[in-house]
């Protein structure tokens, strides 16, 4: 992936005390998506960025939304909705360390007391970053007062839509003044996001940085035919051939996420091991991510709206238990390995069974790219038919 660009965060028109920021912050050279949102945003135009987690996307709305609002005017002027509680809190904590103590920054995310978030805008909070529900709950209480604001952000759009936020972010930006500015980022740009942007956004600028990095280039991807019996040994057997120091296996059900764990906490009898999903208590859920950042655990088994958007640097593994259901997930989950910060090259490795052949040429299809087979030893993952009626083709694709 490129990270870096010939511009410097000078080049982008920020002003002394952002670039300040960004030099305590240890950032050097702006990313791709930065050098190129940055200088629309500062001008107050709508704008559109299609990029993916782990870009460097937070900064890239955050510098300029936070140099346009207004530090000595108490109440709301930037709101940032992001699809979960855990994605939220990292753009809340990024946007601390960006922010550099020259505004108020506030959170509000369900799953946490609402009181303190209350005290929290009643004591002048300039800058919300949220989940849509807690958002609407306290705009329904009357706690927060969007009259005064200037600038929201829509992260993540498509998998704000996907997770059913829609009548929630409609009803926010109604809530919104007119006047303002919108920022929308997504890692993809399906029918439904198109149509929030063009009701809600006016003029946008298109900033599209996902052609020829949908997947970063530093991940090694491949797939592995496997009967759906025999993934769980299958699953074992990768884990001894990688020796991953930091793996993330995705199913697709909460159900799925507790079965592999039970399973596999007993089998491997390890405690570095935890699943998370969106059943989980908010308590649990972040003392996995915060065991997980402290390298604590090997083994992560998560579903895709809560694995989705964590940013950890040191996964080097991504194992896709049941192959995602539609092919944006894919690119979501393959991007929690080779991230921005991670120096080392991560791997991802597909599980199909054979009647899922056509959604993994979808995929391939996708991110243009053929995967090849993932090499196992000594282990047959799949039985063959005996006397096959048809050949079963993989590729659509030439
Ligand atoms: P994000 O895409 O916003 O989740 O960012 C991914 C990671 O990259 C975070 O850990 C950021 O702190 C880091 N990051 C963002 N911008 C830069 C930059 N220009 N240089 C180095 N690291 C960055």
């Amino acid at each position: 992936m490129q990270t870096t660009t010939d511009k410097s965060f000078r080049d982008l028109g920020l002003d002394s005390g952002t670039l300040a920021a960004v030099h305590q912050a240890g950032y050097e050279t702006p990313s791709p998506i930065q050098a190129e949102l940055i200088p629309i945003a500062l001008s107050g135009r709508d704008c559109i960025g299609q990029a993916r987690t782990g870009t460097g996307k937070t900064a890239a709305f955050m510098l300029p939304s936070m140099e346009r609002i207004d530090p000595r005017r108490p109440g709301v002027q930037l709101l940032v909705l992001c699809p979960t509680r855990e994605l939220s809190e990292q753009v809340f904590h990024e946007s601390k360390k960006l922010s550099n103590n020259r505004l108020q920054i506030g959170i509000a995310v369900g799953g946490r007391p609402i009181h303190s978030q209350i005290r929290a805008l009643e004591n002048g909070v300039q800058a919300v970053i949220g989940t849509p529900g807690r958002v609407i709950d306290l705009l329904r209480r009357k706690a927060l007062d969007l009259r005064g604001l200037r600038i929201v952000v829509l992260d993540e759009a498509d998998r704000m839509l996907d997770i059913g936020f829609r009548p929630d972010i409609e009803r926010i930006l109604k809530a919104c003044p007119k006047k303002r500015q919108t920022l929308l980022l997504s890692a993809t740009m399906p029918e439904p996001v198109e149509r929030l942007a063009r009701r809600y956004m006016s003029d946008p600028e298109m900033v599209d940085l996902s052609e020829d990095s949908v997947v970063v280039d530093t991940i090694e991807q491949f797939y592995v035919t496997v009967d759906e019996d025999r993934k769980a040994s299958l699953l074992l057997r990768v884990l001894a051939q990688e020796k991953p120091s930091q793996a993330i296996v995705f199913t697709r059900t909460k159900r799925g996420a507790d079965r592999l764990f039970e399973k596999f906490s007993r089998r491997l009898k390890s405690s570095r091991i935890a699943a998370i999903h969106g059943d989980l208590p908010q308590r649990k859920r972040d003392r996995v991510i915060r065991d997980l950042r402290a390298g604590k655990l090997r083994l992560l088994i998560a579903t895709d709206v809560v694995g989705r958007g964590i940013d950890i640097s040191g996964i080097s593994h991504i194992i896709n238990y049941d192959i995602p259901e539609d092919c944006d997930d894919y690119i979501h989950r393959v991007g929690r390995t080779g991230r921005l910060s991670s120096s080392e090259n991560g791997r991802a490795i597909t599980f199909v069974t054979l009647a899922q052949g056509s959604e993994l040429t979808k995929i391939e299809m996708r991110i243009n790219a053929v995967l090849p087979r993932y090499p196992i030893q000594n282990f047959e993952p799949f039985r063959r038919p005996e006397r096959p009626k048809r050949r079963v083709r993989r590729f659509g694709m030439a």
